[in-house]
C-alpha cells in the first residue's frame, strides 16, 4: 500500500491526539483531529461553534451530521492525497460506515486502525493534570466522556476488526511513538 490512511482510535486521555502529531511529523501527512477543528469553531464563535459548545462542555457526541461534514471536506483537500491521520473519527459504528463510503467515492485505498489502551485510573489523571484549560477537562464530564467512549465509540472496534493494531499507551512519549509506528507499518 502507497498510501498511509490512518485511524488512531482510544478513549480520551490516552495521547491520540499526541501521538498523531508525532505521526505527522515523522510521515508527512496531515493530522486530522474533530476534536481540535470543533474546538476552533467554538473559540472563533462561528455558529456551528455556539452549536456545539454545551455538547461538548457535557462530554457529549456532537451530531453525526456535523462531524461528518467536517470531515468529508478537510478528507477531499489534496493534502491527503498521500495519507491522512483520523484522531477523534470515527466515534461511532454510523460514522465508521459513513467513512467507509466516503473514502470508497474518493477511490482510497485500506485505512490502518490502532488503538491506544491506557487503564482508566490513568486517563483521568492524566486529563486532570494536562492544564490544558480545556472546557470539558473537569472531574465529572471526564467521567460522561468515558462512558460515552465505552457506550458508544468502543463498538467501531468490531467494525475495524480486520484492520485493528491495538497499542499500549502507557510508557514514555518515545516509547509509544515507536510501538505505534511499528503497529502500523512505518516503523524504522
Ligand atoms: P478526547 O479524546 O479527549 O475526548 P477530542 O478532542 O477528540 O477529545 O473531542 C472533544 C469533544 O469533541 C468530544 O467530547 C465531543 O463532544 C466532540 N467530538 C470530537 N470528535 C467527535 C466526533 N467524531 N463525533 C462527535 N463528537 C465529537
Amino acid at each position: 500500500m502507497s498510501e498511509l490512511n490512518l485511524i488512531l482510535t482510544g478513549p480520551p486521555g490516552a495521547g491520540k491526539g499526541t501521538q498523531a502529531k508525532r505521526l505527522m511529523d515523522r510521515c508527512g501527512i496531515p493530522q486530522i483531529s474533530t476534536g481540535d477543528m470543533l474546538r476552533e469553531a467554538v473559540a472563533s464563535g462561528s455558529e456551528l461553534g455556539q452549536r456545539v459548545k454545551g455538547i461538548m462542555d457535557r462530554g457529549e457526541l456532537v451530531p453525526n451530521e456535523v462531524v461528518i461534514e467536517l470531515v468529508r471536506e478537510r478528507l477531499a483537500r489534496s493534502d491527503c492525497k498521500t495519507g491522512f491521520i483520523l484522531d477523534g473519527f470515527p466515534r461511532t459504528p454510523e460514522q465508521a460506515r459513513v467513512l467507509d463510503q466516503i473514502l470508497e467515492d474518493l477511490g482510497r485505498e485500506a485505512v490502518r486502525v490502532a488503538c491506544l489502551q491506557v487503564p482508566e485510573q490513568e486517563l483521568i489523571d492524566r486529563i486532570l493534570s494536562r492544564g490544558e484549560g480545556r472546557a470539558d477537562d473537569n472531574q465529572e464530564t471526564i467521567r460522561r466522556r468515558l462512558e460515552v467512549y465505552q457506550n458508544e465509540t468502543a463498538p467501531i472496534l468490531d467494525h475495524y476488526a480486520a484492520a485493528l493494531k491495538q497499542v499500549d499507551g502507557v510508557g514514555s512519549f518515545d516509547e509509544i511513538a515507536e510501538r505505534l509506528a511499528a503497529a502500523v507499518g512505518v516503523g524504522s
